[in-house]
C-alpha cells in the first residue's frame, strides 16, 4: 500500500509531472496545477543528459521523447577564430549508466514538446491536471494538508509536493526563506532551423562571450545560445533581444554562421540570469514537501538541473510507494539520496561558471568527469 492516497502536486514541469505519473501509476490519486494557462507555452530547448533519459524511460515516455528528440554521443570544442575550428571531439559520459547501452548520452528536445509528453502521459496514468490554477493557502495537522486554491475552491490532501520551480511560491508557503542568487552570468537563448552541419552540441569558449553553444533539438530544430557577464536587458525589445544576441555570435564562426543566417524569429529569443539554489535540509515541512528547482537550481553549464528535477521525482515516489508513512524515516531517507547528490551538481556548475569570471584555468574536464561519474550511479 502507498503511504498516500491523495496528493497534491503544484507545479506541472518536470518534477511536477514526473511526480505525478509515478504515484498516479500507482493509483494514487494526484491532482496536479499549474498555473499557467497552458503547459507547453514556455519556449527554447533543453539539452538532456542520460541520467535524466534514464528517468524518462522509466516514466514510460522514452519512446516520445526520442521521436521528439536529437540524440547524440559526443560534444565538439570549437575556438573563437574565423574558421570555428574543431579543436576537440569528445565522446559524452553515458550517464544512462551500463544497464542501458540504448540510452544515447544527450538527447536534445524542444521544451513545448517534452512538456507536453510528460503532461499527456501524467493525465493518461489517471492524473487530474488544471491550468491556471494555484494556491492560496495552506494548513495541515497530523493527518493531512488543507489546501485552498486561488479561484476560491478547497481540498485536503496527504501530502502536497511543491514543484513549482526556482521561485517557489510552496516554499515561502511553509516558511522557507531562502532565494536564488545571481552568479554573474546571463545568456541568451534563440530557437531555429538546425542546419545540416549541427549534429550534435558544439561549445566555444573565449571570444567576446564566456561560451558560444547550440543543441539539435529535432530533425529541423536547434537552440543556440551565448552567455556574458550578467547585464540588465530588461529594456530591449525581442527585436533587439535577437540583434543584440546575432551581434555576440557573429565572432563565432564553423555552423555558427549557418545558424546566424536563420536566427530570425525574434519571439523565440529570451534573456536569463543564471541563478543557483539549494535549500539546506530538510525540504519539507512536515507533509509539504519541495521538489526539483523549489528545493535546488543550478546555472544550465552542466545541463543537469532537469535530471535533477526527475531524479527528485523518482525517489520521492520509490519511497512513498515503499509503504513508508510521510514521516521522520521516510524524509530522512529521502534527505539521505538527494540533499548531497544535488547539492553536489549544484555547486559544481557553479565552480565552472566562476571559474570563468575569475579567469582562472580549472580543472574543467576532471570536474565533469566527477559530477558525470557521480550521476551515472542511481539516484
Ligand atoms: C537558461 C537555462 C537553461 C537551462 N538549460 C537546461 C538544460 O539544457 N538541461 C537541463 O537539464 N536543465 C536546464 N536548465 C534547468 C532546468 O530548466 C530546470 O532545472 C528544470 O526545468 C526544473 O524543473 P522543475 O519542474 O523543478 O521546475 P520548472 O521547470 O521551473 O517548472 C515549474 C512549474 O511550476 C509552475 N509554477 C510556478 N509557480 C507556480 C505556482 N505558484 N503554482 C502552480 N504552479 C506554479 C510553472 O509554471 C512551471 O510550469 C536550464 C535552466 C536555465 C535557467
Amino acid at each position: 500500500m502507498p503511504a498516500v492516497s491523495s496528493v497534491l502536486v503544484t507545479g506541472g514541469g518536470l518534477a511536477g509531472t514526473a511526480t505525478a505519473i509515478g504515484l498516479a501509476a500507482a493509483g494514487v490519486a494526484v491532482d496536479l496545477i499549474d498555473i499557467k494557462p497552458e503547459i507547453t507555452a514556455v519556449g527554447s530547448g533543453i539539452t538532456m543528459q542520460g541520467n535524466g533519459l534514464r528517468e524518462l524511460r522509466r516514466l514510460g515516455v522514452w519512446d516520445d521523447a526520442l521521436a521528439a528528440g536529437y540524440p547524440f554521443n559526443s560534444l565538439g570544442l570549437r575556438a573563437p577564430d574565423p574558421a570555428g575550428t574543431l579543436l576537440a571531439e569528445i565522446p559524452d559520459a553515458r550517464t544512462g549508466g551500463p544497464d542501458l547501452p540504448d540510452l544515447p548520452a544527450t538527447l536534445g528536445l524542444p521544451r513545448p514538446a517534452l512538456a507536453r509528453i510528460m503532461a499527456d502521459r501524467a493525465v493518461a496514468t489517471g492524473a487530474k491536471l488544471r491550468l491556471g490554477t494555484c494556491v492560496s493557502s495552506l494548513s495541515q495537522d497530523d493527518g493531512g494538508v488543507d489546501v485552498v486554491f486561488c479561484d476560491g475552491s478547497a481540498g485536503r490532501y496527504d501530502l502536497v509536493v511543491g514543484a513549482d520551480g526556482i521561485r517557489s511560491a510552496t516554499r515561502r508557503m511553509i516558511g522557507i526563506t531562502d532565494e536564488p542568487r545571481p552568479t554573474g552570468m546571463g545568456i541568451f537563448r534563440a530557437f531555429g532551423p538546425r542546419p545540416a552541419s549541427v549534429t550534435r552540441t558544439d561549445l566555444y569558449y573565449g571570444g567576446p562571450c564566456y561560451i558560444a553553444g547550440y543543441c539539435p533539438t529535432s530533425e529541423d530544430t536547434l537552440y543556440a545560445y551565448v552567455v556574458e557577464d550578467a547585464r540588465d536587458r530588461s529594456a530591449l525589445t525581442p527585436a533587439e533581444r535577437l540583434a543584440a544576441m546575432r551581434a555576440l555570435a557573429g565572432a563565432y564562426h564553423g555552423p555558427w554562421d549557418d545558424i546566424r543566417q536563420t536566427l530570425t524569429d525574434p519571439g523565440t529569443a529570451s534573456y536569463t540570469l543564471f541563478e543557483a539554489l539549494v535549500v539546506p535540509a530538510p525540504w519539507n515541512r512536515g507533509r509539504v514537501v519541495l521538489i526539483g528547482d523549489a528545493a535546488h537550481a543550478c546555472p544550465p553549464t552542466l545541463a543537469q538541473g532537469g535530471a535533477q528535477a526527475l531524479e527528485d521525482a523518482a525517489v520521492l515516489t520509490e519511497l512513498l510507494l515503499s509503504g513508508d508513512s510521510p514521516g521522520d524515516a521516510l524524509w530522512s531517507a529521502f534527505t539521505a539520496r538527494r540533499f548531497v547528490r544535488a547539492k553536489t551538481v549544484v555547486e559544481a556548475s557553479c565552480q565552472l561558471g566562476q571559474w570563468q569570471l575569475d579567469h582562472e584555468q580549472g580543472d574543467i574536464p576532471g570536474l565533469i568527469a566527477q559530477i558525470s561519474a557521480l550521476v551515472t550511479q542511481p539516484a
